[in-house]
């Protein structure tokens, strides 16, 4: 994150490695000066990440075991828990309590709580995290198992309730928000209340979709509009809050 680079857009959970091309994409998102954290859903996903963006000043890969996947790759854990003393970008990591994941849920609680006291142990850990159905438990291991000066979580595409998003605010949680958010009653809402010093944007590409089509890191350049709209201010001021933040997430993950 240089202080010379003016961004234009930002995007702390997206799936690069799903697009068919992934080093177009970067070199995409390094053009539009787009700044990226590139979330992977298995641990083994995240050699290869690194090699396609560790020359990269704008697209960082994050090492990670997503809760749908973690039925399947519950064996995995210990090396993604080895790959977070190298990594200090954590996701996608979190609680799915969706039926169809229930089976696993015990594993999923597993699995989390040794990333966030890993996260914990080894400190300057940002983690992006997943939190369907499941916003309370993530609460509870979240102030369980970190503390915030240690580990810096970021609640992506966030659809608990407000009390459990205060709640959240209080543990020191930040947000990513995307259009789809912005979309519902319940999104906005939601956003409206997040503490601004709080407020990061993402796409989490490719699987919401904008206009039909699914969406891509560019997009973030396009949220600025909308939320400033939804926050009762000029655009500028918008992009210059979730520029603060992201700073201030980059640094924490020791990324200048
Ligand atoms: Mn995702």
């Amino acid at each position: 994150m240089s202080e010379n680079i003016n961004y234009r857009g930002f995007d702390f959970h997206c799936h690069i490695d799903l697009h068919p091309d992934p080093p177009y994409l970067i070199t995409r998102c390094e053009k539009k000066r787009i700044a990226v954290l590139a979330v992977t859903t298995t641990p083994k996903a995240w050699t290869q990440n690194k090699l396609w963006m560790q020359h990269s000043d704008y697209v960082h890969a994050a090492v990670g075991l997503h809760p749908e996947l973690v039925g399947e790759r519950y064996g995995e854990a210990g090396l993604l828990e080895e790959l977070i003393g190298e990594c200090r970008l954590v996701g996608e990591v979190g609680l799915d309590g969706s039926p169809q994941y229930r089976s696993s849920y015990d594993k999923q609680k597993d699995v989390f709580s040794r990333v966030l006291r890993t996260s914990q142990i080894h400190g300057g850990r940002v983690l992006t995290i997943h939190s369907r159905r499941a916003a309370r438990d993530v609460c509870d291991l979240v102030e369980k198992h970190s503390n915030p000066d240690n580990v810096l979580c970021i609640l992506h595409w966030f659809s608990g309730s407000l009390s459990e998003s205060r709640r959240a605010v209080k543990a020191g949680c930040y947000f990513s928000v995307n259009a789809a958010m912005l979309k519902n009653d319940r999104g906005r809402a939601l956003i409206r209340d997040i503490p601004s010093d709080r407020l990061l944007t993402e796409t989490d590409a490719p699987f919401m979709s904008i206009d039909g089509r699914k969406s891509s890191p560019l997009d973030s350049m396009r949220i600025f509009g909308d939320l400033a709209g939804l926050l009762g201010e000029e655009d500028r001021v918008t992009r210059q809050r979730v520029t603060v933040n992201a700073r201030h997430v980059f640094r924490f993950a020791g990324i200048d």
